[in-house]
């Protein structure tokens, strides 16, 4: 649920404003209080004060509250054009009005803010038009990284632009705000196109229907599967209603091939199994989405046989084990063939989160003078910053939230100087 606050000369900058789910997620329907997000007490007080918002990218952890949290704001947003189509879809979908302007940027493009002056740098990661922030002021220059990875042959974007980077250690970095995701984690992440092999690879072994479920927002991924159903001859439909939202949004802001063609889910039960390839909402084993349906043959669309193959090209987040195993005994007890990242011979997954090569190498090109880990657990945080003080940054600065972190002209952390928690989004 990022939610972060820069300030500067009396004046703030909203970078974020996502959310999460209360841990742990109880079966009991009663419970009405699952989705919160931070809470924005210390800003709201302030808010004659707030210069504007950004939204880095199009996931829930980083936009899923501001079309709640919008109208006790009332200031532009930032964003580009992807980012942009998805909030005013979720605004339409809640039929509420778009509260302020929706200012697009496009990379490269540098706004002053109030005090900032911001910079849109692309990255790579698991959903189109990621970026990372140059934020300027007088006093220091920062770069948050947001959500990254080093992707050298991404299927959305462009491949991630080093030079760019590379340009920042010129001007001085004070800060480096960065993603801890997957700081534990040795080597470099998988490349998109390593899971188009992957993937290719095991569909063409499937010999009857194929379902593949993956992240609805992860765009990348379901361009590289109508790739591997062009490939192998099969027709793909869509099935869940966030997978045809994020391609519609897709669509509209350029980043779908208009060679890649998606058939209406209702007629492609009509042709030959060896023909279908579905893509379904519910990896993670969500109660009413496509896949649990298609798991109980309670499905309007398709009928699963003993035979067909479903594949699961996507990460099971810890709290959803039990739910995911459940889904794939289902699958199992039917002899419909399961492949997953436990049992595939290839790479079918890629993470949007740099591993520590990833790390090394930014760290290295922007050479900031202290980095300062977040999004992650503690420990991923402690991985990061380890990293960063290998890679020779000076100043690790690792905190909580609700942590001030004074960055110039002395640097400090000043523990517990705002007060955090959690609201509810629910109705
Ligand atoms: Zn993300
Ligand atoms: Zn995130």
């Amino acid at each position: 649920m990022n939610l972060n606050l820069f300030g500067h000369a009396d004046q703030w900058l909203m970078v974020d404003c996502g959310i999460t789910f209360n841990e742990p997620l109880t079966p009991d329907a009663s419970h009405k209080h699952d989705v919160v997000c931070a809470d924005p007490s210390f800003i709201e007080a302030r808010k004659h004060k707030l210069a504007g918002i950004i939204i880095t990218h199009a996931h829930e952890d980083h936009i899923g509250a501001l079309p709640a949290l919008w109208q006790r704001f009332k200031l532009p947003v930032y964003t580009t054009p992807f980012t942009a189509e998805i909030l005013r879809r979720k605004l339409n979908k809640m039929n509420k009005p778009v509260p302020a302007t929706i200012i697009e940027v496009n990379t490269g493009d540098c706004i002053d803010i109030g005090k900032f002056n911001v910079t849109w740098l692309m990255t790579n990661h698991s959903i189109p038009e990621p970026h990372g922030l140059v934020i300027r002021t007088e006093a220091g220059n920062i770069f948050h990284t947001a959500d990254w990875k080093i992707d050298k042959f991404p299927m959305t974007d462009k491949p991630f632009q080093i030079e760019q980077f590379k340009a920042l250690a010129k001007e001085n970095i004070t800060a480096m705000v960065c993603d801890s995701t997957n700081a534990l984690l040795e080597g470099h992440s998988a490349s998109e196109s390593d899971c188009y092999d992957g993937l290719l690879h095991a569909v063409k072994k499937a010999p009857q229907k194929v379902v593949v479920t993956c992240f609805g927002t992860n765009i990348g991924r379901l361009i590289t599967l109508a790739r591997v159903a062009q490939k192998t001859g099969r027709y793909l439909a869509l099935f869940g209603y966030s997978l045809k939202n994020t391609v519609a949004a897709a669509k509209r802001t350029g980043h779908w091939p208009e060679d890649c063609l998606i058939q209406d889910p209702k007629y492609i039960a009509y042709l030959p199994p060896e023909e279908i390839m579905v893509v379904a909402t519910g990896s993670q084993g969500e109660p009413y989405a496509a896949m649990n349906k298609l798991a109980k043959q309670s499905h309007s669309d398709l009928e699963l046989v003993a035979g067909d193959t479903v594949i699961f090209s996507s990460i099971v987040i810890p709290d959803n084990k039990e739910k995911v195993a459940n889904l794939v005994a289902a699958f199992r007890a039917q002899n419909i063939h399961v492949i997953d990242n436990d049992n595939s011979e290839k790479v079918i997954h890629a993470s949007g989160h740099p591993n520590q090569e990833e790390l090394r190498a930014l760290y290295d090109w922007v050479k900031p003078e202290i980095a300062i880990p977040v999004h992650g657990e503690a420990a991923h945080i402690k991985a990061n910053a380890k990293t960063a003080r290998e890679t020779g940054v000076r100043i690790q600065l690792i905190g909580e939230n609700g942590d001030l972190y004074r960055l110039a002209p002395q640097v400090s952390l000043r523990r517990k100087a705002v007060a955090t928690g959690r609201i509810s989004l629910d109705q």
